[in-house]
């Protein structure tokens, strides 16, 4: 008997007939024998709603309070899930983040999972019923309160389940049919990846391509869990995401240059003007920022003209992050000497992945080439060994991912299918 992780993300689960359908294909995959463990996040949009109720109570939330609220969307779903398999004849069990066992550090809305114990999980497949565990929560053993994982986090609640039961195969539902060259719902000529190696998945997740959260794709890596990325709307073969080291099926692969295109729009820059271009003057901005915890990406350190002898620095770091990062360097203006600060939130990311592109030459120039072919100005670079990255204006980063797109020979000849969800 086979042990199967699925995951079902809030689009395959958006309305009672939407679970009723997941609810069907769960049943099918009890029913050709095997353990069946289901990783649900909430309905739809519902942690969104949440969150604009949230804010609308107020602006500033009690992180412990944000995180009870937004678990509860992953309750509702888990239930009606259950209930629905039940319907259908099979004995279905649900359970918050904590009943199975997730146990996470402290830290409200970001935790990390610390350990699996999933006792009660394991008694439930014993007696023969179809185990439901809520996604993207935990629970602290330090802090003793419900913690959330992070958006998109249900991916992750999947795999530490496989790795932790030890299952034959973690598959991953939504709403398209796997991991395409770039987002289908910017780049309509985009086409599926039959597979895709974890090293590429984890910088195309790391730069925006929210199909997989990036901790699920590194937690896969560090556990040896083989990722398949399918529709829950129809039963083509998905994506595997799979560790070079450990081959899937089938062997080696070629690789092609670039697995794909991402886009992230979730940024802000903040430029501080006018620095004093003395040796430590970097050393002491980015230890101001480091204190806020914001998570510093892109950097660029312009030349400093000679008769001021100052420079700008820019950076960038995530929307969520720009405020306290912005406030903290203001109120130590005295002490870094600078003249001012500039807050930029109208800016995209554009991110061009391939394990390849260690070994290939002219990738960079071939990218310049389509974005000023494209008419799209660069205001930063940044690479890694596998990624080169820009920054544009915000309104030309999807017409700079489709120009990319087509010069790097990705388009595919027919339009990607989007099967459901607002892509909010
Ligand atoms: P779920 O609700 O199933 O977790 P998400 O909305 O989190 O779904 O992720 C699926 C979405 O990810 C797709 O609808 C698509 O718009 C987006 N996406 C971004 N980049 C990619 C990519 N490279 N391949 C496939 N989907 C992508
Ligand atoms: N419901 C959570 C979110 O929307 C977690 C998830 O769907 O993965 O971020
Ligand atoms: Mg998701």
């Amino acid at each position: 008997m086979s042990l199967i992780v699925q995951k079902y993300g809030g689009s395959s689960v958006a309305d009672a007939e939407s679970i009723k359908r997941v609810a069907k294909r769960i049943v099918e995959a009890r029913r050709a024998g095997n353990d069946v463990v289901v990783a649900v996040s909430a309905m739809g949009d519902t942690t969104d709603e949440l969150m604009d109720l949230a804010n609308e109570v107020t602006p500033i939330q009690a992180p412990r309070e944000l995180d009870m609220l937004l678990s509860s969307g992953e309750r509702i779903s888990m239930a009606l899930l259950a209930m629905a398999i039940k319907s259908l004849g099979h004995d279905a069990r649900s359970f918050t983040g904590s009943q199975a066992g997730m146990i996470t550090d402290s830290v409200h809305g970001a935790a990390r999972i610390v350990d699996v114990t999933p006792v009660r999980l394991r008694e439930a497949l014993d007696e023969g019923a179809v185990v439901i565990v809520a996604g993207f929560q935990g629970f602290s053993r330090e802090s003793r309160d419900i913690t959330t994982l992070g958006r998109g986090g249900s991916d992750t609640t999947a795999v530490a389940l496989a790795a932790a039961l030890d299952a034959d195969v973690c598959e991953i539902y939504t709403d398209v049919d796997g991991v395409f060259t770039s987002d289908p719902r910017i780049v309509t000529k985009a086409h599926k990846l039959d597979r895709i190696t974890s090293e590429e998945m984890l910088e195309l997740a790391g730069s925006g391509a929210k199909v997989l959260h990036i901790r699920a794709v590194e937690y896969a890596r560090r556990h040896g869990v083989t990722l398949h990325v399918r529709s829950s709307f129809n039963n083509s073969e998905g994506t595997i995401v799979y560790d070079p080291e450990r081959l899937p099926e089938g062997g080696a692969v070629e690789e092609s240059v670039i697995a794909g295109v991402a886009v992230d729009l979730g940024q802000v820059k903040i430029t501080v003007v006018g620095v004093p271009d003395v040796p430590g003057a970097a050393a002491k901005i980015f230890k101001i920022v480091a204190r806020t915890n914001a998570n510093v990406d892109m950097i660029v350190q312009n030349v400093s003209a000679a008769a001021t002898g100052r420079t700008d620095i820019s950076f960038t770091v995530p929307k969520s992050d720009g405020e306290k990062a912005l406030t903290a360097l203001s109120d130590a203006q005295e002490s870094l000497g600078f003249e001012s600060l500039q807050y930029d939130d109208q800016i995209g990311k554009l991110s061009l992945v391939g394990a390849a592109m260690r070994s290939a030459a002219g990738i960079s120039a071939r990218l310049f080439e389509a974005l000023y072919e494209a008419g799209i100005n660069i205001e930063m670079i940044s690479t890694s060994e596998i990624r080169i990255s820009v920054v544009t204006r915000a309104d030309s980063v999807n017409a700079a991912a489709r120009a990319v797109h087509t010069a790097f020979d990705l388009d595919g000849d027919d339009d990607a299918v989007v099967y459901a969800g607002t892509g909010r």
